[in-house]
């Protein structure tokens, strides 16, 4: 499915991330960045042994990755070139600035995005899985993060896709979409 954000593209997909051929995936990483469960196993076994290298090297230069940043490295054996590390919140209530930090995460990947010149990126649904963000406010969140840059504030990024892994969190992720396409622009 594809929406046009003015002249740029968000679009959802079921699938995995691994596959994708964008400039870049975005990893639902931890703070260590040195890989773990779910999604950010998938792109380390994908990637190779060069993505953990990087990552050895940027939290030696800079130390742990805080919730809601993002850091680059190479794609290794992956189809995408670039793998953007972002950390999300972990679910505690909703009261302890989870919405903040998820938004943080999604739109400190773009800006990596836009500093490398990138034009495409392909999203997973961050903070979803082990870190129990329910999908339906985190995909309401996610949408409306993205198309907001989408649309005031991305330069060389063109289209945006969400890879959604399993059948729920695809239609959690369609639902968000037509629910902010029929709203009111801010
Ligand atoms: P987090 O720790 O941020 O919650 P997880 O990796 O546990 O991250 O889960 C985030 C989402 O990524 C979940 O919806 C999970 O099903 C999904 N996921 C797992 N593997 C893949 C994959 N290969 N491609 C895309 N999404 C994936």
């Amino acid at each position: 499915m594809q929406f046009t954000v003015g002249e740029r593209v968000l679009a959802i997909e079921q699938g995995d991330i691994t596959r994708q051929t964008t400039d870049a995936i975005v990893n639902a990483a931890n703070s260590s960045l040195m890989g773990g469960g779910g999604v950010d196993g998938a792109i380390h076994r994908g990637g190779g042994a060069s993505i953990l290298e990087e990552c050895k090297a940027i939290v030696s230069r800079r130390g742990r990755l805080p919730p809601g940043e993002a850091v680059a490295t190479g794609g290794g054996n992956l189809s995408a070139p670039h793998v953007i590390h972002t950390v999300g919140p972990v679910w505690h209530g909703g009261r302890s600035g989870e919405p903040e930090v998820l938004a943080s995460a999604y739109r400190e990947s773009l800006l990596v995005a836009e500093t490398l010149h990138l034009k495409s990126v392909a999203f997973p649904s961050i903070s979803t899985g082990a870190y129990r963000y329910p999908v339906e406010q985190a995909s309401s969140l996610a949408v409306r993060t993205v198309m907001n840059f989408l649309r005031a504030e991305a330069d060389s990024v063109t289209r945006v896709v969400f890879v959604l892994f399993d059948t729920a969190t695809f239609e959690a992720y369609g639902r968000a979409v037509a629910s902010v396409r029929s709203s009111p622009v801010d």
